[in-house]
């Protein structure tokens, strides 16, 4: 069957995963519009279809698959609509994704500037799979376009790749080596998300805390880029996310004490409590070195808002490691935790050389006794906020109720409370009342 050139240029993006990809479709976005292409908000119509993949958990490759079943459905009814496949798993995966009968090209995260080229080739029935790595790529030059006009949060990629080599990720095998973007570029981005009334912003990265980037004028490490961001749009709220405890420096936690507009939020991913489980996750930092770090933002933060990500039954976990890792959650006290039960990603080093021992019901059990504890932490966290006060930027609407509107505190904390003709984007004080494991519920004060 011979494709006939597409008449008008709808391109739909679809994003799965964490908000790098979040960023990474933003900047797809920027590419195509560089390009001509349309960006459709939905699907129907769309003469393009990109699913921007995650590949961290099997469970998200799953979804994917299911999802190109979804759409062969729709390519049945339009046989123009070419279709492809970017981010983690199509690195991982790579050409024997164009196997699939819905899929007409794949790109790996380095290789957005030659989707244009791709698309034009699936017109003319060509398949092409790019995963080249291209350890300069930070997408310099490329304005991130945003997929809905109103947006209030935006997400700033400031460095690409990891070279942490975590014995469980598949990050550093999908998205390549790691770079940090030109500060420059970072604070053209920040002064445009200002221009357009933006009211929160998130710098992303696999590790923000080891970014570094010097040209002939600035040496620039994380504490001096973050400090140079808050004061270039002191009216924004920063936030930044992931970071990396063995990075995390005292630097970065005095900008953050001494700088109002960046939120007093720290994610910090650690995985397991337990030395024996860090090192042979190849973590590269110990317990002690972690609640270190913990007694060291406390101090300096007291209403820090603390979480994690933190998983179960990791190759040659006992329990009494993993009592270890309770005992930690009990220690540091997270208001928030995401929490898993390990599952073998292939191709990683874990893969290939530990053995995966802990039993699937074993670590199912395990991870309930963790989401149980966690949930009793945070339930005990969020009651002491009662009766306080505390600054919110309204999101939307409350799921549950028209007349309520959610938001969240500087320590990441969601709270609902009577919408009193407020909307989103708008910075409200809320006085809280009631608290679950989840939410905090409160009134607008001083509207
Ligand atoms: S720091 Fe470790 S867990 Fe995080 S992306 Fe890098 S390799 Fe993966």
């Amino acid at each position: 069957m011979n494709k006939s050139l597409v008449v008008n240029n709808k391109i739909y993006i679809e994003t799965y995963g964490c908000q790098m990809n979040v960023a990474d479709s933003e900047t797809v976005a920027g590419i195509m519009d560089l390009n001509d292409y349309e960006i459709a908000l939905t699907i129907d119509g769309a003469d393009v279809i990109i699913i921007n993949t995650c590949s961290v958990r099997e469970n998200a490759e799953k979804k994917i698959w299911n999802r190109l079943d979804f759409i062969k459905s729709i390519k049945r009814k339009n046989k123009n609509i070419v279709v492809g496949i970017i981010g983690c798993m199509a690195q991982r995966i790579g050409v024997k994704m164009l196997e699939h009968p819905v899929v007409d090209f794949v790109a790996g995260p380095d290789a957005y500037r030659d989707l244009p080229e791709l698309i034009n080739n699936s017109y003319l029935n060509k398949k092409y799979c790019n995963t080249d790595f291209n350890i300069k790529e930070t997408y310099s030059g490329i304005t991130q376009k945003k997929q809905s006009n109103e947006d209030i949060s935006g997400f700033i990629a400031i460095t690409r790749g990891c070279d942490n080599f975590c014995s469980y990720c598949i990050v550093p095998y999908t998205r390549g080596r790691e770079r940090s973007a030109d500060y420059n570029d970072i604070i053209s981005e920040v002064k445009k998300l200002k221009q357009n009334n933006f009211k929160e912003l998130t710098l992303l990265g696999q590790n923000v805390n080891s970014y570094y980037f010097e040209d002939n004028k600035n040496k620039v490490n994380f504490p001096s880029l973050i400090e140079m961001v808050a004061i270039t749009a002191p009216e924004i709220r920063i936030r930044f996310t992931t970071s990396h405890p063995k990075d995390l420096s005292d630097e970065l936690i005095d900008v953050i004490a001494r700088n109002k507009n960046i939120c007093n939020h720290i994610h910090l991913p650690v995985q397991s409590g337990s030395n024996k489980i860090l090192e042979r996750m190849n973590r590269k930092y110990t317990r002690e070195w972690y609640l270190n770090r913990i007694n060291v933002i406390k101090s300096k933060i007291p209403d820090i808002g603390l979480s994690s990500d933190i998983f179960c039954g990791f190759s040659g976990e006992t329990e009494d490691d993993f009592q270890q890792t309770l005992n930690l959650m009990e220690d540091v006290c997270y208001d928030m935790a995401y929490m898993f039960k390990y599952s073998e990603r292939p191709g990683t080093f874990a893969a290939k050389s530990l053995c995966d021992d802990v039993p699937e019901d074993v670590k199912k059990e395990r991870l309930n006794r963790m989401i149980h504890l966690q949930n009793k932490i945070s339930l005990k966290k969020n009651k002491a906020d009662i009766g306080k006060t505390f600054e919110v930027l309204v999101e939307g609407f409350s799921k549950r109720s028209d007349n309520m509107l959610f938001g969240r505190t500087e320590q990441n904390k969601v709270v609902v409370f009577p919408c009193l003709n407020k909307k989103r984007g708008d910075t409200v004080m809320v006085k809280i009342k009631e608290a679950s494991s989840a939410t905090l519920k409160g009134d607008i004060i001083n509207s």
